[in-house]
C-alpha cells in the first residue's frame, strides 16, 4: 500500500453528481452488478490507452508491469478491489474526470432516472441500459478509495476518497505502481460482491471478451477471446463452435456462421450464427432471442431486438462497434442511425450468406428452412430486400411426391411448361388436402406444377411479392381455364370430350341446381377444369382466396363464407345421372337431395364445415334412400 502524505484537500462534487449519487444509493439496486462492468470497462480503457502510448514510443512509468486487471475479494473485510496497470490518473485527471460526468446527454439521463426511480420499479431497468460510469460503484459501496499513478514519468501518486455524499478528498502519496486501484467498501446489502462466483457471473455476462486478462484472487476468468474482432482467416472452425456454445449456454453446434467486419458506412465487427434448432418452437420465449450488442468488447445489451428485423430473430451472435454512442438506450436504439446502418448491412450479408448456403450446401439449407422457414417468411414485408428474399423461399409442390420435397421459385420457373406465363399456387390446411384438391385437376391435365401453400403466412408472402421475376403468382382456385387454353394438355382427355353432354340440357340442369342452392352460390356452370371430381367451388374473380377467407374468419368469427361459383363436371357419373333424372322430371326430389349433398361435400373439401347438423342430416337421408333402394332387391 502507498504511504500517505499530510497534504489532503477536500473538494465538493458538482450538483448533478450529488443528485446522481443520491439516486444511485437510495433508489436503484436490482442492477447493482452494473458497477462491476463499469469498473472493468474503465480499467480496460486505461490499459488500451497505455498500450497505445507504449506502441507509439512514449516512455512510460513501470514499463515492466503486465497489462492486466486484478480483482481481489475479501468477505471478512467486506472489500471489492479492482486494480489495473493502465494509464492511471494525474491529480488534474482525478478532479476533472472523476469529479464530473462528461457524457453528452447525461443531464437528461439523470432527470429521467430521477423521475423513473420515484415510480416503484422503473428506475432499475434504466440503469442497466444506460450505465452511469464510475459512480455506479456507490450502488454497492459506502466508501470508495482510488489510488492511482499516471503512466507519465515523474508524475506523483494520489489517493481519492469519498463516501459519495457530496465531497471527496485528494491526498498526495509517496508512491504507487502505475495504474489505478479502486477499493470498494461494500454496503451490507451488497456483500454478494465479495463472492467470487458472483463476480465471475457478472464478468461472464458483460466483460468476458475484454482483451486483457481479468484475474479474481489470482485466477484468470475471461478465457474466451473476442474472436469476432480478429481476422476470419485466423479463426478455426472449432473456435466458432466453442464460441457459439458459450453464447447459447448449450452443447449444440451452430448450423452455420457468418463472420464479418465492415468499415463503411459504419465500423463494426460481427459474428452471427444460425442455430440448428428453433428454440422459439421449443417454447423458449422471445426473451432469449436477438444478438448481443457490444461496445469495444464490453456488452451493453444482450438479446437486442433492434439490430436485426423480426424475421431474422433466430440469428444469434455479437455485434461490436467502436463508433456507437456509449449512452445508447433501448428506447433510442431503434431510431439510432448507426444501428440502422448496421442493420442494413447485416440483413444484406445474412441474405447473401443464406443464398450461398442454398447453392453450396443444399442439405444444410434444407435444415435451415425446415427449422426457420416459418419465421423467415415473415420477411415478405422487407421491401428493400424483396428480391433476395424471394430467391430464398421454399415450397412443397405438385412436383414432389411427398411433403418432404422443397422447391425454390427459380426451380419452379425452370420447370414451367411451354406457354405458361404465371406461377400457380394452391392453399390448404395440409399437403394431403391440397394435393387431392379438385382445383388441381386442370393443372394436372396440362402438366403445370402448382406450389402448395399449407401455412397461413404463405398467402401474405404472395401479397407481399406479387411477382417473381416476370411471373405473376396466381391462385389455382381462381384461375380461369380459358387463360390456359394455349397450353397443350399432356394427358389424353379427348375421349371424355366426346362424351360431352348436350350443352343446352346441361345449362338447364345448372339453372335447376342454382335454384336449389339459392344465395349460397353466385352461379352454377359446367366445368372446364375438372377431370375426376363431380364438382368444385370457384372463387369469383377478384375475391379473396379460400385460404385468406379462412384466415379472416379466424380473426372475425362472424364473417360469412362469401358465395362462390359451383362448377360441375359433365363427364362425371353423378352429374350424368342427375342429368338423366332432370330430363325425366325436372322437379324430382332426388335432384334436391343430390345437389345439397354435392354442395356440402365440396364445402368440406374447401375446408368449410359451417353447419355440420344440416350436412349430416342431408347425408343420412340420402343413405336411408339408397338403403331402401338396396333392400327392395331382396
Ligand atoms: P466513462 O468511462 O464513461 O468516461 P466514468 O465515470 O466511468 O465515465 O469515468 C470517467 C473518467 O475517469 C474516464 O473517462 C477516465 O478518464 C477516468 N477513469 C476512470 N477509471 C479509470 C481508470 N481505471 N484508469 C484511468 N482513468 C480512469
Amino acid at each position: 500500500m502507498a504511504d500517505q502524505k499530510a497534504s489532503s484537500k477536500k473538494y465538493k462534487f458538482k450538483a448533478e453528481i450529488t443528485q446522481l449519487l443520491d439516486i444511485l444509493v437510495h433508489s436503484l439496486y436490482t442492477h447493482r452488478d452494473i458497477f462491476v462492468r463499469e469498473l472493468i470497462s474503465n480499467a480496460a480503457d486505461a490499459l488500451d490507452k497505455v498500450r497505445f502510448e507504449e506502441v507509439r514510443g512514449t516512455e512510460i512509468a513501470d514499463p515492466d508491469l503486465d497489462y492486466e486487471i486484478k480483482i481481489e475479494l475479501d468477505k471478512d473485510k467486506k472489500l471489492f478491489v479492482i486494480t489495473d496497470t493502465g494509464i492511471g490518473m494525474t491529480k488534474n485527471d482525478l478532479i476533472n474526470n472523476i469529479g464530473t460526468i462528461a457524457h453528452s446527454g447525461t443531464a437528461d439521463f439523470i432527470k429521467q432516472l430521477a423521475a423513473e426511480s420515484k415510480e416503484s420499479n422503473a428506475g432499475p431497468n434504466l440503469i442497466g441500459k444506460f450505465g452511469v460510469g464510475f459512480y455506479s460503484v456507490y450502488m454497492a459501496g459506502t466508501e470508495v478509495v482510488i489510488t492511482t499513478r499516471s503512466f507519465k514519468k515523474d508524475e506523483k501518486a494520489y489517493e481519492w476518497r469519498s463516501d459519495g455524499t457530496g465531497s471527496f478528498t485528494i491526498t498526495e502519496l509517496d508512491n504507487a505502481p502505475r495504474g489505478t486501484r479502486i477499493e470498494v467498501h461494500l454496503r451490507e446489502e451488497a456483500l454478494e460482491f465479495a463472492e467470487k462466483y458472483r463476480i465471475e457471473s457478472v464478468i461472464r455476462k458483460y466483460s468476458n471478451f475484454v482483451s486483457f486478462p481479468i484475474r479474481i484472487n489470482g485466477e484468470q476468468v475471461n478465457t474466451i477471446s473476442a474472436i469476432w474482432r480478429e481476422p476470419k482467416s485466423t479463426i478455426k472452425d472449432e473456435q466458432y463452435k466453442e464460441f457459439f456454445k458459450f453464447l447459447t449456454n448449450n452443447e449444440e453446434e451452430p448450423l452455420t456462421h457468418l463472420h464479418l467486419s465492415a468499415d463503411v458506412p459504419i465500423q463494426f465487427n460481427s459474428l452471427l450464427f444460425i442455430p440448428k434448432v428453433n428454440y422459439e418452437i421449443m417454447g423458449l420465449g422471445e426473451r432469449e432471442i436477438g444478438v448481443n450488442l457490444f461496445l469495444r468488447r464490453i456488452m451493453v445489451q444482450d438479446h437486442c431486438k433492434d439490430i436485426l428485423p423480426q424475421y431474422l430473430r433466430f440469428v444469434r451472435g455479437v455485434v461490436d462497434s467502436d463508433d456507437l454512442p456509449i449512452n445508447i438506450s433501448r428506447e433510442t436504439l431503434q431510431e439510432n442511425t448507426d444501428i440502422v446502418r448496421i442493420k442494413n448491412v447485416l440483413v444484406k450479408k445474412l441474405l447473401s450468406h443464406l443464398e450461398e448456403l442454398a447453392q453450396k450446401e443444399p442439405e444444410t439449407y434444407k435444415t435451415f428452412w425446415n427449422e426457420f422457414g416459418r419465421i423467415f417468411k415473415e420477411g415478405y414485408s422487407d421491401y428493400a430486400n424483396v428480391e433476395k428474399f424471394a430467391e430464398l423461399l421454399r415450397f412443397n409442390s405438385s412436383h414432389h411426391e411427398n411433403a418432404e420435397g422443397l422447391t425454390s421459385l427459380a426451380e419452379y420457373a425452370e420447370r414451367m411448361v411451354e406457354g405458361q406465363k404465371d406461377i400457380f399456387y394452391l392453399s390448404g390446411n395440409n399437403r394431403d388436402s391440397v394435393a387431392k384438391s379438385p382445383h388441381l385437376e386442370l393443372f394436372k391435365k396440362k402438366g403445370i406444377e402448382v406450389l402448395f401453400f399449407t401455412e397461413p403466412l404463405d398467402e401474405f408472402v404472395v401479397t407481399g411479392l406479387h411477382k417473381y421475376k416476370d411471373f405473376e403468382l396466381k391462385s389455382a382456385d381462381q384461375t380461369d381455364p380459358a387463360s390456359l387454353k394455349d397450353i397443350k394438355s399432356t394427358t389424353d382427355d379427348a375421349k371424355k370430350d366426346e362424351k360431352k353432354a348436350d350443352s343446352k340440357k346441361l345449362g338447364d340442369l345448372c339453372t335447376r341446381i342454382k335454384n336449389i342452392l339459392g344465395e349460397r352460390v353466385t352461379e352454377v356452370r359446367a366445368s372446364e377444369r375438372l377431370t375426376d371430381s363431380p364438382a368444385v367451388l370457384v372463387n369469383p374473380d377478384g375475391s379473396m382466396s379460400a385460404q385468406m377467407q379462412k384466415i379472416m374468419q379466424t380473426i372475425n368469427k362472424d364473417m360469412k363464407v362469401p358465395a362462390k361459383i359451383m362448377e360441375i363436371n359433365p363427364t362425371h357419373p353423378l352429374i350424368e345421372n342427375m342429368l338423366k333424372v332432370y330430363q325425366k322430371d325436372a322437379k324430382d326430389a332426388y335432384l334436391t337431395r343430390a345437389t345439397e349433398n354435392l354442395y356440402y361435400s365440396v364445402m368440406i373439401l374447401d375446408g368449410y364445415i359451417s353447419d355440420p347438423h344440416k350436412m349430416v342430416e342431408e347425408m343420412q337421408e340420402l343413405l336411408v334412400e339408397s338403403s331402401n333402394m338396396y333392400t327392395e332387391k331382396f
